[in-house]
């Protein structure tokens, strides 16, 4: 007997998929046609409005592990995110986005918001008065991003989707490091949940997507702007994205419970000055990561001492690859020192506590054992 209510795995499993009417196959048939007919049809399809087989069969499932009524896939989580800005900012409206949010979505804002006569405040600190006092009488949009990159800070993601509520301000989250296995943001008030699916969603280190998920009448004001900009995913990555998610649940689990195992075992290591893990009683917001979220993710950073060298550290590994994506089932590391923040001055680092021995660590779903292995072998003649 099927439960009325399908669990997360069997969503992840079963959601969306294409039924294959011809020959009774078990998966979703993969439609390339860029061409199909427009007299007596109900949808008229076509790749660039975001509605072919394929691209719907990923969206629904999606948007069913987001607790959204609909959503929609796109080439990258680039595309999505600028889409979705640009859906609902017109020239003259403010955004306030949370000062720890992804580079490349940082470029997007002061590289091409002025040009539009888009106004933009970033906060001072990640917490909800922080947002609070940013707001103008202009601002349309709260932008969120927890657990950040790279330090895994928390904002209490309800606690901003009430303030915002109060003010008749929409709410966007960026859920990528979470995942919807580990975080529902629309469950806590916020409008729009945006993924690069290039990360969890894909989780094998080989396709780029985007994906958003939202209520029908959101979507279709996105929708409106995404034919415009043409920013869609190809039906063979729609079909691999859909055919990754069948595992993200199980993926994620694995993911969870190993970066919870190492960020406690290098929370007491010697040569650990300091680690950012939410499932770490001693990260700040733990609290408020507890109540929001359902598994801590597979996202940590750790910063070595001293007396160690960061990049010795990464030359020595074996298994755990230096990267600069993250998410996949391979465990990956990078210093943000080095990418992400590599702009910055030593002095600017420091002043957002990222010291050129952080690392960050991207735990994949290798056998635990084997991932301590190898960071003990990093650290091996790494010390000064
Ligand atoms: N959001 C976060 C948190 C990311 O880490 C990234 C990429 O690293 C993006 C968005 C952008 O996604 P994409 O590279 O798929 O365009």
């Amino acid at each position: 007997m099927t439960a009325k209510k399908p669990g997360v795995n069997t969503i992840c499993t079963h959601t969306g998929e294409v039924k294959d009417t011809q020959f009774g196959g078990a998966i979703s048939p993969i439609y390339m046609t860029t061409s199909y007919p427009f007299m007596d049809v109900d949808v008229k399809r076509y790749p660039r409005y975001f509605n072919t087989p394929n691209q719907k069969a990923v969206a629904d499932k999606i948007a069913a592990l987001e607790h959204a009524e609909a959503g929609m896939v796109f080439g990258s989580g680039m595309a999505a995110i600028s889409t979705t800005l640009f859906a609902f900012l017109n020239h003259g409206d403010h955004i306030v986005l949370a000062n720890e949010i992804y580079g490349g979505t940082f470029n997007l804002i002061v590289e091409e918001f002025d040009k539009m006569g888009i106004e933009y405040s970033f906060t001072e600190g990640i917490e909800v008065n922080h947002f609070e006092e940013k707001i103008q009488s202009n601002t349309k949009i709260i932008y969120i991003e927890t657990p950040s990159n790279p330090l895994l800070s928390i904002t209490d993601v309800e606690g901003v989707a009430k303030l915002a509520k109060r003010q008749g301000i929409m709410t966007m989250i960026d859920n990528t490091f979470a995942s919807p296995i580990n975080q529902t943001p629309l469950d806590l008030g916020i409008d729009v949940s945006i993924h690069s699916a290039t990360k969890y969603l894909g989780g094998h280190s080989d396709i780029s997507a985007g994906a958003v998920a939202s209520t029908e009448k959101n979507m279709d004001i996105i929708w409106n702007k995404a034919k415009n900009l043409g920013g869609h995913l190809n039906d063979f990555i729609a079909y691999l994205l859909e055919r990754s998610i069948k595992t993200l649940g199980v993926r994620v689990d694995r993911h969870n419970s190993n970066a919870q195992y190492i960020a406690e075992y290098l929370d007491i290591h010697k040569a650990v000055e300091k680690v950012y893990y939410p499932g770490l009683e001693s990260h700040h917001n733990h609290d408020i990561a507890k109540k929001q979220m359902h598994g801590y993710g597979g996202m940590l950073s750790f910063e070595l001492k001293s007396d160690y060298n960061a990049v010795t550290f990464q030359n020595n590994l074996k298994l755990i690859k230096p990267s600069m994506s993250l998410a996949g089932v391979e465990s990956t590391i990078l210093l943000p020192s080095l990418t992400s923040h590599g702009l910055l001055t030593a002095e600017q680092r420091k002043e957002i506590g990222i010291s050129d021995n952080l690392l960050r660590f991207s735990v994949g779903i290798e056998d635990v054992k084997d991932i301590i292995a190898d960071i003990e072998l990093g650290l091996k003649g790494s010390d000064k």
